[in-house]
């Protein structure tokens, strides 16, 4: 994902259209990896405004697949993002952690997507509202197969209501 931007850097009012899309087949993030299952697709512009920085604006979106918060069982989801990065050639004035670094006339939009993506990722994934996730002791997806070890802890709980019922009469 190498933009050459050496039409527009320098040049006072100057931009670039962009449209395309580019597989990335999955993120690392930590010890996990975050599968893509659609490539990422960017539409929108780069900037020169002032003939020194450069802005880069447009909206990214691709499908993630995330695991369930409860059963883990892979999700598709979309994700649509406002892209608004500025890259500047050097790090005076208005540097920031948030400002990107040109170096020479190549930008590599790759790093600048992953960090938006891995910013965007939903705090909350869930196959559907009512999953009923894992069993906690034999890690049954409940969702499929009530297992033997969940009757029995129901079983146990009607015991002990059952001992409480009649033990307040
Ligand atoms: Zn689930
Ligand atoms: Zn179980």
């Amino acid at each position: 994902m190498i933009l050459n931007v050496s039409k527009i850097i320098n040049v006072p009012g100057a931009s670039m259209e962009l449209s395309f899309n580019k597989k990335i087949d999955f993120i690392e993030l930590g010890k996990d990896k975050i599968s893509l299952i659609e490539p990422v697709e960017f539409v929108g512009e780069i900037s020169c405004t002032d003939g020194k920085e450069l802005f880069l604006t447009g909206k990214l979106s691709t499908v993630l697949e995330l695991p369930c918060n409860r059963c883990l069982v892979a999700v598709t989801t979309p994700i649509s993002i406002t892209i608004n990065q500025r890259f500047t050639p050097d790090r005076t004035d208005n540097y920031n952690e948030d400002t990107n670094l040109i170096e020479g006339t190549e930008i590599d939009l790759k790093p600048v997507f992953i960090k938006e993506i891995i910013l965007n990722i939903p705090m909350k994934t869930l196959c559907n509202a009512h999953c009923k996730g894992l069993c906690s002791v034999c890690g049954q997806n409940l969702n499929k197969e009530i297992c033997d070890c969940n009757e029995e802890l129901l079983d146990e709980r009607f015991a002990i209501l059952k001992t409480l019922f009649n033990g307040s009469k």
